[in-house]
C-alpha cells in the first residue's frame, strides 16, 4: 500500500520475566529486569520531547494487580507444548501477589503510566507470552490466549488493536484469527534468511546469530524497509531492524549501528517506506547511559527527516488506520 509520506514505528517487546523465563533465571537477569521501572518513564519523557510514538506490545500477564486477577484471566485452554519448558503457568504458584511483592512479574504501574501520557499505543504480546510455531500447541490455544489478553487489557480500559508475536514467531493461520477478534495489525520480520522465525531451531543457530550479529554493524540484509501490506486480514508492519543494546565489548562498532539505523531512516523517508525499530524495555537495563544516547541520537536523526521529508512517526494502530483509511 502506497503512502504519501515515510514513517517511523517503534515498538517495545514489554515483557519482564515473563519474556525471558525459559532461557535466564531471575537472579542472572535481576539487574535489567529491575531497571524497567526507571526505563519506561525515561522513554516516555524521551519520546514526548521529540514528538515520538511508541507501541509497547505487552504481555497479558503484567496488566494484572494482583495474582487473584491473573488466575481469574487464565484461559481454560493453555499452549500444550511439546517441550513444556516453554508454558510459564508452570511458574504461577511461585510468583508474589502484586507488582510491590513481585516487580519481575507484574506492571500494573508502568502500565497506567503509559496509559496516562496518551500519546503511545499499548498493544498485545500475548497473553502468556505465547510460542506460535512451537510444537504441541494449537491453533484453539492460540485463540483462547489472546482473548485472555483481550480481555485483561479491557479490564484496564485499554482497547487492542496492534499485536507482537513472541520471538517473532509468526503462524499466518493465527493472523485471520487475530483479525477476527478486532487487530489491526502486527509487526512482520525482515525477510531475509537469518530473521526467519518459522523453523525455531534455526533461529538459534550459530550461523543465524552471526549473521545477524553482523548485519547490526554492515549492511548485510539491505535496509529493510517497506510499504505496509495485508496480509491474511492485518496490516503487516515488518521489522526493520531490532535495535540491539549497547555492548562493552563492541563498544567500538557503536557508531557504525548508529549509522546504519539512521542511513535506513533516511532511505524509509526518502521512499515513503516505514522503517520500523523495535526493542525490550529491559535492553536498556544495562549500559543504561549509552543506550538512552543512542536513541536520543536516533530521535533527533527522525526530527530533521520530518522537517526535511516530512517523515512521520506513528503508532501500529496509527498507521494501521492510516493505511486502510
Ligand atoms: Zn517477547
Amino acid at each position: 500500500m502506497k503512502l504519501e509520506q515515510g514513517h517511523f514505528v517503534i515498538s517495545l517487546d514489554f515483557e519482564l520475566y515473563w519474556g525471558v523465563f525459559d532461557v535466564r533465571s531471575i537472579e542472572n537477569y535481576k539487574k535489567n529486569l529491575e531497571k524497567v521501572s526507571e526505563v519506561i518513564p525515561r522513554l516516555l519523557q524521551l519520546s514526548d520531547k521529540y514528538n515520538i510514538k511508541l507501541t509497547f506490545a505487552s504481555v497479558g500477564f503484567l496488566f494484572a494487580s494482583t495474582k487473584k486477577e491473573l488466575k481469574h484471566f487464565i484461559p481454560k485452554k493453555k499452549p500444550s507444548y511439546t517441550n513444556v519448558n516453554f508454558s510459564p503457568y508452570r511458574l504461577i504458584d511461585s510468583i508474589g501477589n502484586n507488582e510491590t511483592e513481585d516487580p519481575f512479574h507484574y506492571a500494573t504501574s508502568l502500565i497506567t503510566q503509559i496509559k496516562q501520557n496518551g500519546n503511545h499505543e499499548i498493544a498485545s504480546h500475548t497473553f502468556c507470552h505465547y510460542f506460535c510455531n512451537e510444537t504441541g500447541q494449537t491453533e484453539a490455544e492460540f485463540e483462547a490466549d489472546l482473548l485472555a489478553s483481550i480481555d485483561i487489557a479491557k479490564q484496564h480500559g485499554i482497547a487492542i488493536k496492534s499485536i507482537v508475536f513472541p520471538r517473532n514467531q509468526i503462524n499466518k493461520n493465527y493472523l485471520k484469527i487475530c483479525a477476527k477478534h478486532g487487530i489491526l495489525s502486527y509487526r512482520g520480520t525482515e525477510k531475509y534468511w537469518m530473521y526467519n522465525t518459522k523453523d525455531t531451531k534455526q533461529l538459534g543457530e550459530i550461523k543465524h546469530r552471526f549473521f545477524r550479529l553482523l548485519d547490526t554493524y554492515l549492511n548485510i540484509s539491505g535496509y529493510n524497509t517497506h510499504e505496509p501490506i495485508m496480509h491474511h486480514g492485518l496490516i503487516n508492519i515488518a521489522s526493520s531492524r531490532f535495535l540491539r543494546p549497547y555492548s562493552s565489548k563492541l563498544y567500538f562498532l557503536e557508531n557504525l549501528k548508529i549509522k546504519r539505523i539512521k542511513k535506513g531512516m533516511t532511505y524509509a523517508a526518502n521512499h515513503k517506506q516505514v522503517y520500523h525499530l523495535w526493542w525490550h524495555p529491559h535492553n536498556f537495563g544495562s549500559n543504561t547511559e549509552q543506550n538512552f544516547k543512542a536513541l536520543e541520537t536516533l530521535f533527533i536523526h527522525y526530527n530533521t527527516l520530518k522537517t526535511t521529508y516530512n517523515f512521520q512517526c506513528k503508532t501500529m494502530k496509527e498507521l494501521a488506520e492510516h493505511t486502510t483509511s
